[in-house]
């Protein structure tokens, strides 16, 4: 595959003075250079974004649906392009970028087409209260105008391209800020949107680093981000000094629990799969397993089978089931949180190294005798990592899982669906699938957003394009009522007749 990407000193138009060097971490080669936007350098394209909104709004869901739609094919006309791009500056698998990237913003395109002008429909209301009897009564979206949206380095496609995607499908301008480790991918798409025909000016990119999002957020209707919850601590402290709302998807510690009478099998090769996913650099990943006594030898001894058969690389599709970490300094925590582990008792049963050529790699590593005093258990470890406790029964499972400052995913693995179920619903975590994991963020019409310090807000169904507009409400009284209960001139008979209205109305009810 081609892992050269052309140098990139002038991105989208923008010249900065200082350049951000994009590296492959597969390799550890510096493969291009986007520029730092200075605070200054968002002015011009906060105007252009803000000059080109209301006719892109006056478009309509049908006109932006096309474009939207015309995306769709382009994606997936280009997507072994694309597909070469987020590996070069991610690492990771042909088939981790396919499953979870390019199938998702394909999805992702069509389903805001489709689905925006529902979402965003007049809703009538009607009222019980008699001062509005005989009113239309409506709630309506409008967009925001400009949306600024910060994105991390672990999806370039999904996680921060994808969140402008209900953000134009609304009506909005956008500026996106994607993270300065994983700059390109947003960079091809934008090429994309513009042979669709995106207006000029609707959908822009500011390269840069944290200061540039930062900036971004004094100067935007509304910050739709994603990234750690140090970071969305800060976003939303900067946020509140000119109150913009913010959407916040944040980090996550989710636990898998495996029940005494689950399918083993499928609850092992769920652990392997979306624990090594994207090498374990998935908000929802499997960052920790609670297992019950009764089949724990057996789920950890098919565990450390299947994860000792992973290959892993940076070859050709089909060559590699986990790629390379992607941000460096990633790998020095996932290396802590071993050591860290090791240091208190635990048992490494398989991998437990970082890599030793070029590039940034963690082997694929189960931890065993672990426990909450250990960094592995309680702090997001982002990384091929699959820490294993023994629990007595579903009560401490359940208290363990709880046990944590974060709440975004969680699964519950048992044949029982309905014990399943009834565990699901006492984790403490924005989405939880039972005998399953992860694959709830494909369903677009399902919310998905964290729990506790996990995050504000969420992204998908309803809420997901919501959030991109302002909610106003309509009272529109439609001819001169006769018998209003109130207006000028003042009146005594209506005054005694709303006295037996509210009496008639609210004093009836059993207390
Ligand atoms: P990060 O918080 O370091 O950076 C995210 C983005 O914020 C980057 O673009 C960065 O440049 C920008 N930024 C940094 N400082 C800023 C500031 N003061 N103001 C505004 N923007 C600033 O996160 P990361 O390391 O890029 O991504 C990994 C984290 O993202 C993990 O914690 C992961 O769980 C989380 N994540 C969450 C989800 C989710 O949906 N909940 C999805 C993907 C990743």
């Amino acid at each position: 595959m081609a892992t050269e990407v052309a140098d990139v000193t002038v991105a989208n138009g923008h010249v900065a003075q200082d350049q951000i060097p994009v590296e492959n971490p597969a390799t550890g080669q510096v493969i291009a250079h986007v520029p730092d936007l200075s605070p200054e350098d968002l002015v011009p394209l906060v105007e252009r974004g803000r000059a080109a909104q209301p006719a892109w709004e006056a478009l309509g869901f049908d006109g932006r649906g096309r474009v939207l739609r015309r995306m769709a094919r382009w994606l997936l006309e280009h997507q072994d392009e694309v597909i070469d791009v987020i590996r070069s500056e991610t690492g990771k698998t042909y088939e981790d970028a396919q499953l979870a990237e390019i199938s998702y913003g394909a999805a992702a395109f069509n389903f805001w087409a489709q689905n925006a002008e529902g979402y965003l429909a007049d809703e009538k209301v009607k009222s019980a209260n008699v001062l509005v009897k005989g009113k239309k009564l409506v709630t309506r979206y409008r967009p925001l105008g400009l949306v600024g949206v910060i994105g991390p380095w672990n999806y370039p496609l999904t996680n921060s391209f994808g969140d402008c995607i209900p953000a134009l499908a609304a009506g909005n301008s956008v500026i996106l800020k994607p993270s300065e480790v994983t700059p390109l991918t947003s960079l091809k798409l934008e090429e994309g949107l513009k042979e669709c025909g995106i207006p000029e000016g609707v959908f822009q990119i500011a390269t840069g680093r944290g200061a540039t999002g930062a900036a971004l957020i004094d100067h935007v209707d509304m910050i739709m981000f994603t990234g750690s919850t140090a970071t969305g601590k800060k976003v939303m402290a900067k946020a509140a000094e000119t109150l913009t709302p913010v959407s916040l998807e944040l980090g996550g510690k989710d636990p898998m629990i495996v029940l005494s009478d689950a399918d083993v099998e499928r609850a092992a090769n769920s652990a392997v799969y979306w624990g090594m996913f994207n090498a374990g650099q998935t908000c929802i990943s499997l960052e920790r397993l609670y297992v019950e006594e009764p089949i724990y030898d057996e789920f950890v001894s098919k565990v450390v089978e299947k994860a000792r058969a992973l290959r892993q690389g940076f070859g050709e599709s089909g060559s590699a089931d986990v790629g390379s970490m992607t941000f460096p300094p990633q790998v020095d925590i996932v290396e802590r949180h071993v050591e860290d582990a090791k240091a208190k008792g635990a048992k490494v049963l398989v991998g437990g190294e970082r890599g030793k050529g070029q590039g940034y790699w963690f082997e694929p590593t189960v931890l065993v005798d672990v426990d909450h005093s250990m960094e592995c258990m309680t702090e997001e470890t982002f990384g091929p990592t699959l820490p294993i406790m023994k629990v007595r029964d579903e009560e401490e499972a359940i208290r363990l899982a709880n046990d944590s400052p974060y709440g975004l995913g969680a699964s519950v693995f048992s044949k029982d669906v309905t014990r399943g179920e009834r565990v699901a619903r006492r984790i403490e975590a924005g989405a939880v699938c039972v005998n399953d994991a992860l694959v709830n963020y494909t369903a677009l019409e399902l919310p998905m957003g964290g729990a506790k310090t996990s995050g504000l807000g969420t992204r998908h169904g309803a809420g997901g394009i919501r959030k991109y507009c302002q909610q106003q409400s309509l009272l529109v009284t439609r001819f001169a009522m006769k018998k209003e209960l109130y207006m000028y001139p003042y009146n005594t008979r209506a005054t005694k007749l709303l006295g037996k209205a509210l009496r008639f109305l609210y004093g009836r009810g059993k207390a």
